[in-house]
């Protein structure tokens, strides 16, 4: 199945010179979703995968099937602000100021393994930001995935060491 016939190229969103990859025709299609969330787990099955993490808010409509198919528990990371108990936060840098996401401090306990989850890797940024604060609270990343990589950002360089797994490669 062509997985990337489903994303829909939306130009000049948020802002100009963005082109945003919609994801929702992917959602919308029940073998097009069984699919991703199936090829975006295979690799780590029976790797031992206790959490999977994702990042709001499209990683948390992955992370959460992929967390089940896996048999893992599911943790978020959120903007500044929206998680209720004691967190931790990171912030990174973006092209024009900063950004942040965080975590709850009991999220993940020592030795876990995780799996790192998100819709879209661009420059990496908030994926490695995601990565420190599972790290600083004592996970241990097992892979890092993604439905879609724009490699021209080469967002793997900020995350290098993780194995990266992506489903649909934009070059
Ligand atoms: P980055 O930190 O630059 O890797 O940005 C990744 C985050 O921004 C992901 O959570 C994506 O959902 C979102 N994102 C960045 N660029 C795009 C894009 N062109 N289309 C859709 N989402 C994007």
């Amino acid at each position: 199945m062509d997985l990337e016939a489903y994303i829909r190229d939306v130009p000049d969103f948020p802002k100009k010179g963005i082109i945003f990859k919609d994801i929702t025709p992917l959602l919308a299609d029940a073998a097009a979703l069984e699919e991703a969330v199936r090829r975006l787990g295979r690799p780590y099955e029976g790797k031992g995968v206790q959490v999977v993490t994702g990042i709001e808010s499209r990683g948390f409509i992955f992370g959460g099937a992929v967390a089940r198919r896996l048999r893992a528990g599911f943790v978020p990371l959120r903007k500044p602000g929206k998680l209720p108990y004691k967190t931790v936060k990171k912030e990174y840098a973006l092209e024009y100021g900063t950004d942040a996401v965080e975590i709850h401090a009991d999220a993940i306990s020592p030795g876990q393994k995780v799996l790192m989850l998100d819709d879209l890797l661009a420059t990496g940024g908030t994926m490695a930001a995601a990565c420190e604060l599972v790290e600083g609270l004592g996970g241990r990343i097992v892979g890092v995935a993604f439905l879609i990589e724009l490699c021209f950002l080469k967002g793997r360089q900020k995350l290098p060491g993780y194995d990266i797994h992506t489903l649909i490669r934009v070059p």
